[in-house]
């Protein structure tokens, strides 16, 4: 099992600094929300992370409830820095994350620092890791108050225990405040990791503007709405598809006529550039320098390719950009 990375896996994207941070991540990241789970098959498993870092995907993303079941993502990914991508440690952003029920209990879930701290320790453990490279507060928690988040999150980067801190799914204006405490306590906020795509483009008007100011990067999540954003559901929903699967993220309900009818209109505009509707959808959201990295999922190594394919496009001309707004709007 001797994997060696493809020699020229850094001249095939484009790296982004984060934010007013030196650290430069990949325009196109992997997440392992979906797909890396127990009951997925190991070998697709190893060839979508090896045709990611071949691609020059030094980032991945992952949290401690990825799965099924909760864990089971880190344990899979944990497996595969042992056997196969261990020698390249130092060239990996590794990030996980602790906000959602994790366990049963007061401990298991929130923003304290006895959740974020124990369950920070349970990642370390399945990855097999002694530090990840960021460490995410996966959403705000009302219970906590957020001083104690942000001692918690600074702690663990003096521990070396984390790189660097990010925050996710946190409305504008809280990010700013959490952003400019981290900042106080010497252990400035990398980046807001946040739900950003043609169909979810709320974080236009406030969000992007906040980070620009406060040079906190973007990392944007389900830049293709789930798979919603491809060619995937253009005739119905393939059996191997998310939406067919027992994810409750995106059920079939949730492909509605009106979503299906811009999709239509999406697809013969990328087409019409000789292009995919997905490569379309990454565009979009990597046209503001402000977003670091566009966080992928994957199901096949070949989607991994077509999204790294897209960072050769031409860009999105300014009428193609108005264009696709009538489409959305
Ligand atoms: P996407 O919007 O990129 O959706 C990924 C899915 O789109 C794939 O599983 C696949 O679906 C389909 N797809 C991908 N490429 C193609 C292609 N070329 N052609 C056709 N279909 C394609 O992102 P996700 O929703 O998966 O989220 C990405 C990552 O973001 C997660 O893994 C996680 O790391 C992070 N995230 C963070 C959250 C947070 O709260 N911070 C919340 C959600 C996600 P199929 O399986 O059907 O083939």
């Amino acid at each position: 099992d001797h994997y060696l990375a493809a020699p020229d896996r850094y001249q095939r994207q484009p790296y982004r600094p984060a934010g007013h941070h030196g650290l430069r991540l990949p325009s196109i990241g992997l997440g392992l929300w979906h797909n890396f789970g127990e009951g997925s098959d190991p070998a697709r498993v190893k060839a979508m992370v090896h045709q990611a870092f071949d691609l020059g995907i030094t980032h991945f993303d992952l949290a401690n409830n990825y799965g099924p079941p909760p864990g089971s993502a880190e344990t899979t990914f944990g497996g595969l820095l042992k056997n196969s991508l261990a020698p390249y440690r130092d060239e990996l952003i590794i990030a996980s994350k602790a906000g959602y029920v994790m366990w049963d209990g007061p401990y298991g879930d929130g923003g304290s620092a006895k959740y974020l701290f124990a369950s920070l320790h349970q990642s370390l453990r399945r990855l097999g890791l002694d530090y990840v490279d960021i460490f995410y507060h996966h959403r705000p928690d009302p219970r906590t108050p957020l001083e104690e988040t942000c001692q918690a999150l600074a702690l663990m980067v003096r521990q070396g225990k984390a790189l660097y801190i990010g925050l996710s799914n946190y409305p504008a204006a809280l990010a700013a405040k959490a952003a400019a405490r981290l900042a106080e306590l010497g252990t400035p906020c990398l980046v807001n990791q946040l739900k950003y795509s043609l169909f979810q483009r709320e974080i236009e008007a406030q969000t992007l503007p906040v980070c620009r100011e406060q040079g906190v990067g973007v990392v944007a999540f389900s830049p293709l709405a789930g798979g919603l954003l491809s060619d995937r559901y253009l005739a119905g929903i393939p059996a191997d598809s998310r939406a067919a699967s027992a994810s409750p993220f995106l059920q079939p309900d949730q492909i509605t006529q009106d979503k299906l009818a811009r999709i239509r209109a999406l697809h013969a505009l990328a087409r019409q550039r000789g292009q995919a509707l997905s490569q379309l959808a990454l565009q979009w959201v990597l046209r503001d320098p402000i977003v670091s990295c566009a966080l992928i999922g994957a199901s096949s190594p070949q989607q991994i390719v077509s999204a790294v394919d897209a960072l050769t496009l031409p860009a999105l001309e300014d009428d193609l950009q108005h264009k696709i707004l009538e489409i959305m709007n």
